[in-house]
């Protein structure tokens, strides 16, 4: 073996394996994502994000119904985002406020894409055990948020837990005449509507705009995207943290271009009045927003660059509380 070839990557390998060392190289790859776990503060209170994965939705021409596919592909472009495919992300959160453990919105119950449904997994891995879980506060009924509050043999998936939802989703999705009158691609959202909520039926309790569905979380309704869309206002001390569920889906697309109107909102041009006035709060007071569709951990702040232009700001990774 000539001085070269020992220098080269083969020749020391060779020479390792022949003296019976450790490998350098062949360890598998992991194949899968570590944990999806992060945690901040808001005052007293510890919030941890979980994820429940990702459901990556071909950019078709459908998507976003007032933009051309060609301007939503340049806008996930600029943001280094495959333009072909986006990923939709889903992060709940898990809020401890020190007298009660409230989880946010539930994920998909593994009811979607096969790479979400993690939400229960992580929740062990952040420590946290879901018979301990007091609430399950629902922003809204949509397949993604409320899916995860039964398993998918249909136990509760946070046994234990109170769950609180608003009282205008309840109104509009149990209401078997707007059922009837629904498109067919709703029909299987009202159902899972009924699959969720009815066997518990009593015990569910709703909540109006303006109230405190658990102690520290206010209630404001934010319409559009579904009838009684809801987003929640924590606050701790002086601190605070704007939940707002779906007010924008991704925020390359629809933080970037609020009058974009994604196919998932069930009242465009309400969504939009939505979408334009929250924008304007949290850029004016510079809150703290979660969304649930955000990249993750999905935490950050709005930037507004000039009258109608605005960008999401992810917060910096923060490795010890
Ligand atoms: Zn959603």
């Amino acid at each position: 073996m000539s001085r070269r070839t020992i220098l080269s990557g083969a020749g020391a390998a060779a020479s390792l394996a022949c003296a019976g060392g450790p490998a350098s190289a062949g360890a598998p790859a992991a194949g899968r994502q570590a944990p999806g776990v992060y945690r901040y503060k808001v005052g007293d209170f510890e919030v941890t994000a979980l994820t429940d994965g990702v459901a990556r939705r071909p950019v078709t021409a459908d998507f976003v119904r007032n933009a051309s596919v060609d301007d939503v592909k340049t806008a996930l472009k600029d943001a280094f985002i495959d333009p072909n495919v986006l990923p939709i992300t889903f992060t709940l959160l898990a809020v401890n406020t020190g007298s009660r453990m409230v989880v946010i919105d539930t994920g998909t119950g593994g009811r979607a894409a096969p790479t979400a449904g993690q939400a229960l997994e992580n929740l062990a891995a952040a420590g946290i055990d879901a018979r301990a879980v007091d609430t399950v506060l629902i922003s809204h009924f949509h397949p993604d948020h409320i899916g995860g509050v039964r398993a998918k043999d249909g136990a509760l998936a946070f046994p234990n837990a109170e769950v609180v939802v608003p009282e205008a989703e309840w109104a509009f999705w149990m209401d078997d005449a707007e059922m009837s009158r629904a498109a067919e691609g709703l029909q299987k959202n009202f159902k899972l509507v009924r699959d969720v909520f009815k066997p518990m039926a009593k015990d569910v309790r709703r909540y109006k705009d303006g109230s405190e569905p658990t102690p520290g979380v206010s209630a404001i309704a934010t319409p559009g995207h579904t009838p009684g869309h809801m987003s929640f206002r924590i606050s701790s001390g002086s601190d605070q943290l704007i939940v707002w569920s779906d007010v924008t889906n991704h925020p390359a697309l629809f933080v970037r271009n609020p009058g974009w109107h994604v196919v998932f909102d069930m009242d465009a041009t309400e969504a939009e009045a939505t979408r334009k006035r929250m924008l304007d709060m949290v850029a004016t007071d510079r809150l703290r927003v979660a969304g649930f569709h955000f990249p993750f951990p999905a935490v950050g702040r709005i930037a507004q660059r000039n009258a109608r232009e605005y960008a999401f700001v992810p917060e910096n990774w923060n490795p010890a509380i």
